[in-house]
């Protein structure tokens, strides 16, 4: 496809704005005109926007003669540089050029298909050759498309401005004519202007004729060169021409533009429509409109109500991506019944797996951008724009680039399966067992807290409450009832460590009260604890304690030992750890994989402190 511009014959139609529905036949022939460029619109759009006249244009009836069908492209064609849109660089520089007279001799348009090169051209060709509505205007950036020479020339037929498409048109002799029609002055307008359309196209030797007039043209030559293929003009040419790259036209831009025309047209498009229609055309306006054409024909044969989002996306062919992006959720969820079934249900849709991979990598790819730049991903819809930015919100950088990696792996595997479904069921899975896994910092550091959650309250600290005393608790215990680790930990804390040790891996507490002990001996050493235990309460509450060991019933009331609960705490906590579902994906991503535990202190002292610490709650620290 090139962007060949051949000077169709243009019906000259009056400007009344009343546009017949196209048949479905003129359609198709004005579709494929629009994409091979078309002729210059015969009525100069006023200036302001086309938000004007055609507007109200009354729906033709049926009995109405129908009139030949102008495709968007061709009716919307920028009539003035203010109408060109996206390409204000390389209008301000015109400008310039125009205002200081300091303009090239030759100029060269680049860019892609349907960014406005012969627009620009044919512009340029205005801007040079208008005189003003009074005749007596110089060469103006805005030209005033009144007079003579502007109108000529919107409607292709000014004798001075000769276009050639070098597609067709490539040979020496077709470029000698124009070197010996050089030499002779412009018949009626300020300047000659040769507009070259698809320059590149041309010959060697037809490059080495033309050189020669490139070098020394007379004053009263323009050459407007066009092309989409710039690096195969010879640097002989390029040298000697002012060039200007035409970008390609924003998404957003092109929906805006497609949003005033629809309402010029007094067609209903939903904002979703033009913004699938937009991204569809990459960056051609001309593209754009002959899909925006397309769609308004659909929505007109199915009965009206306007082209929607789901009119366009059946039209192009696009997926559903609201079921893409469910898709995406129970990869991530890590849901994988549901994530096979919604990829049965694209694939039943007609989805290529190929192309559910490749949508599936264009979210992660959107959502790495929009998660970068901080600004709002770039997506049609508003939907899509926010649950892309949710997950750009909840993602880590690491994952994201996991899951690239992951899906790129994928994508391969499908691409050369035997079973491309198979293959794609198998891979995201594989992708939905491995995306879970936050990055290794971040999992390092839930296993951490994991490990420091307390304990769940079923293992309740021993010796509660067991048989009140009458007396009233002496300082420095308080009115509640006593902890056995407090205890412990206020006899550690007095410096008689070795008693708190004894006191926390050989009594398990039968009774607890005010100056009363009851206990069990943990261990089968000959030693009694009991004195020593009794000293101890005794240098700390200032009071003589009952101390003693219980027997017969009473040893089954007994409760399990300080170090005895610690231990079953770390089993507990040990097997949450392993049962937690991050953990677990470790394991299963690296299957020798070991856990290992880290005390927070060098000897078993500081670990029970610390596991009894918490379980006080801190009162002590
Ligand atoms: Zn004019």
């Amino acid at each position: 496809m090139t962007d060949s511009d051949p000077d169709l014959p243009e019906p000259n139609l009056p400007d009344t704005g009343e546009e017949a529905a196209p048949s479905a036949a003129e359609l198709e022939a004005a579709g494929q005109n629009s994409m091979f460029g078309d002729a210059p619109a015969p009525e100069p759009e006023p200036q302001s926007t086309p938000a004007a006249p055609p507007a109200a244009a009354p729906k033709p009836t049926a009995d109405e003669p129908a009139q030949p069908y102008r495709v968007l492209a061709r009716k919307y064609r920028p009539q003035t540089f203010s109408e060109l849109i996206g390409q204000e660089p390389m209008v301000r520089t015109l400008a310039n050029g125009i205002e200081r007279e300091r303009l090239a001799h030759a100029f060269l348009m680049t860019g892609v298909r349907g960014v406005g090169k012969t627009s620009t051209a044919r512009l340029i060709a205005k801007a040079l050759n208008c005189i003003g509505p009074d005749g007596t205007g110089g060469p103006t950036i805005d030209p005033c498309g009144q007079c003579e020479p502007c109108k000529a020339i919107a409607e292709g037929r000014h004798i001075d401005v000769i276009e050639m498409d070098a597609a067709s048109n490539t040979g020496v002799d077709d470029v000698r004519e124009i070197i010996e029609a050089v030499r002779y002055a412009a018949v009626s307008a300020r300047y000659k202007i040769y507009i070259i359309d698809e320059v590149h196209m041309l010959s060697r030797n037809a490059f080495n004729a033309l050189l020669k007039t490139l070098e020394e043209p007379p004053a009263h030559v323009k050459f407007l060169f066009a092309t989409t293929e710039v690096e195969k003009l010879p640097v002989t040419v390029l040298s000697r021409t002012q060039r200007f790259d035409l970008r390609r036209i924003p998404a957003s831009l092109l929906a805006s533009h497609f949003a005033k025309i629809c309402e010029a047209e007094g067609v209903d498009a939903d904002e979703e429509a033009l913004r699938i229609v937009a991204s569809a055309a990459e960056g051609s306006v001309r593209d754009g409109l002959s899909i925006l054409d397309q769609a308004i024909a659909h929505a007109d044969l199915e009965g009206g109500s306007g082209v929607t989002a789901q009119r366009v996306r059946d039209m192009l062919g696009l997926a559903d991506k609201g079921a893409q992006r469910a898709i995406l959720e129970h990869l991530l969820s890590g849901d994988a019944k549901a994530l096979l079934g919604g990829i049965d249900e694209q694939y039943s849709l007609g989805v290529e797996p190929l192309a559910l991979m490749r949508a599936l990598m264009d979210f992660v790819h959107k959502i790495t951008v929009a998660q970068v730049s901080g600004s709002e991903p770039d997506a049609p819809s508003e939907e899509e724009r926010s649950a892309l930015a949710g997950f750009a919100e909840r993602l880590s950088a690491a994952q994201l680039h996991r899951l690239w990696q992951l899906l790129l792996k994928g994508h391969e595997e499908v691409r050369g399966a035997p079973d491309p479904l198979v293959s794609l069921q198998m891979s995201l899975l594989r992708v939905l067992h491995a995306s879970d896994m936050p990055d290794p910092g971040k999992l390092a550091r839930r296993i951490e807290q994991m490990a420091s959650q307390p304990a769940p309250a079923a293992s309740a600290p021993p010796g509660h409450g067991a048989g009140e005393g009458a007396a009233a608790p002496t300082a420095p215990l308080s009115a509640a009832p006593i902890e056995w680790s407090d205890l412990v930990d206020q006899i550690d804390n007095t410096g008689q460590m070795h008693v708190a040790e004894i006191m926390r891996s050989r009594i398990r507490v039968i009774e607890l009260a005010s100056e009363r002990l009851v206990f069990q001996q943990a261990d089968s050493f000959p030693d009694d604890p009991g004195p020593e235990v009794r000293d101890a309460l005794f240098k700390l509450t200032g009071k003589r304690w009952l101390v003693e060991k219980g027997v017969g019933p009473a040893t089954e009331k007994a409760q399990p030992t300080l170090r005895e609960v610690a231990e079953a705490e770390a089993k507990a906590a040990r097997e949450r750890t392993l049962a937690d579902p991050l953990v677990k994906a470790t394991f299963d991503a690296f299957p020798n994989a070991e856990l290992i535990e880290t005390p927070p202190g060098d000897d078993a002292n500081d670990e029970q402190r610390s596991a009894s610490g918490a379980r006080s709650g801190g009162r002590w620290n």
